[in-house]
């Protein structure tokens, strides 16, 4: 399997006034083609700084990608020291002038100034990357059993210069076919999981099989690297059929979709319309859904029910309910959700009502006490979760996660899980 580091050159980047987005993006690119990502540099524009990069880089790995600095400015210097380190010269090239010549011309007639000359010239033995979207030419250059490919730093040229040379000259490279499948769960922590998976987990070199873990949600990650693609997936997917038979309940996705996603698809498959009531969120859930494009086609109306007048008049909340038992409950949850369903017309009623904090909590309902209800087919189910209190957002957003979750096991025809493990 080839190895490759990453250079990534620019002060704004150490300075964090750029967030290094190139380095994930090359990175899950080289991953999936099956080239084992080493190294991470990042390193200011300051010459002897990039050079001594450059040589660190090209010591540990067969591949050096950098990115930056290919700029016409004084302080652009990637090139010249790449050119530097490999014993190469700079050679003027035409096309690239020409190309920089037109692009230029493209925008309002301008044209290059003097500076931008530098960039077409490029190291002797090198293979141009040609830039139809910028003015930089990248390039790839192999000598002395090494290859480093040098690509402009504006993310959009980056990624231009990826697909359409880096991806293709690195696949040519590739002696073996990866295949790989992410699958996601919810309600089930990253190191139970783990725990549950072991059996297939330990001893395994290939798949591999590694857990990430967000708020509330775990993806599993399962790659093989075999010498054929048909190979590779055969194996991925035996190990994913043993996950499932583990952990299958919790399983939301074996395509790596996100829970709204889901959700959503989930809804206009079954033809259903869903309405949201909401209190502590004030709305997140509905955003949730309706960020997936063509929600249209299963969300019409939310009411986001913050006071108590709103719950009253909005959804019909009763005013006993309110004072024998609270906002945050489940006569109130139930409520919420009937009362959202028949004001929508819809087949779908969700409610979420609980105390998202920093103030509100009580020794009966802390923060993090939520009453998630759900009207559906008939019938009016609550469940109660008390999160964790790891702050405003974490709660509000784990709130939209159960709902989710709810939401999608009913359709499937399955209750809420009991509890999260
Ligand atoms: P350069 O090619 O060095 O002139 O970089 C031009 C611009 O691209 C910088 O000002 C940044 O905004 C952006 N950029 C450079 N490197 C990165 C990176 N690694 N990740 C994200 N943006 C970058
Ligand atoms: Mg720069």
């Amino acid at each position: 399997m080839p190895t490759a580091s990453l250079v990534c050159v620019g002060t704004e980047l150490l300075f964090g006034q750029t967030i290094n987005t190139n380095a994930a993006y090359i990175s899950s690119e080289l991953q999936a083609l099956g080239v084992s990502v080493l190294w991470h540099h990042t390193v200011g524009d300051n010459p002897s700084r990039v050079r001594q990069t450059l040589d660190l880089a090209l010591s540990g790995s067969d591949i050096v990608i950098t990115t930056g600095g290919l700029g016409p400015t004084q302080d652009d210097l990637t090139k010249e020291l790449i050119a530097e380190v490999m014993g190469e010269e700079l050679v003027f090239d035409k096309k690239a002038m020409d190309m920089m010549i037109a692009h230029f011309k493209s925008f309002g007639n301008r044209v290059p100034t003097k500076n931008n000359e530098k960039q077409a010239y490029l190291p002797a033995s090198a293979t141009p990357f040609y830039n139809e979207v910028g003015t930089a030419p990248g390039f790839a250059l192999n000598k002395n059993g090494k290859t480093i490919m040098a690509i402009p730093g504006p993310p959009r040229e980056m990624r231009y210069m990826m697909e359409k040379y880096v991806v293709p000259y690195l696949s040519a490279l590739a002696d073996s076919a990866l295949y790989q499948q992410t699958f996601r769960t919810f309600g089930i922590g990253e190191s139970r999981l783990e725990t549950e998976l072991l059996p297939i987990i330990e001893g395994q070199t290939d798949p591999t099989v590694a857990t990430y873990a967000k708020d509330g949600e775990c993806a599993v990650r399962v790659a093989s690297m075999r010498p054929t693609a048909a190979e590779a997936e055969a194996a991925v997917k035996r190990v994913i059929a043993s996950a499932a038979e583990i952990v299958g309940e919790f399983i939301y996705s074996y395509e790596d979709k996100e829970l709204h996603h889901v959700v959503v698809d989930l809804l206009k498959e079954k033809n259903l319309i869903i309405a949201t009531a909401e209190s502590c969120t004030g709305g997140e859930y509905a955003q949730s859904i309706t960020s997936v494009p063509g929600a249209s086609l299963v969300f019409g109306r939310g009411f986001i029910t913050y006071s108590n007048d709103a719950k009253k008049a909005l959804l019909g909340v009763g005013e006993d309910v309110l004072s024998e038992y609270g906002a945050v409950s489940e006569q109130c949850a139930a409520e919420m959700a009937e009362g959202a369903r028949l004001a929508a017309g819809s087949d779908i009623g969700v409610s979420i009502t609980g105390i998202a904090g920093p103030d509100g909590g009580s020794v009966e309902k802390p923060v993090g006490t939520v009453w998630l209800g759900l009207s559906f087919g008939g019938k009016v189910t609550t469940v109660l979760r008390v999160f964790p209190n790891r702050g405003r957002q974490y709660i509000r957003r784990m709130c939209v996660l159960e709902m989710h979750d709810i939401v999608r096991r009913a359709v499937l025809g399955k209750g809420p899980l009991d509890k999260r493990i």
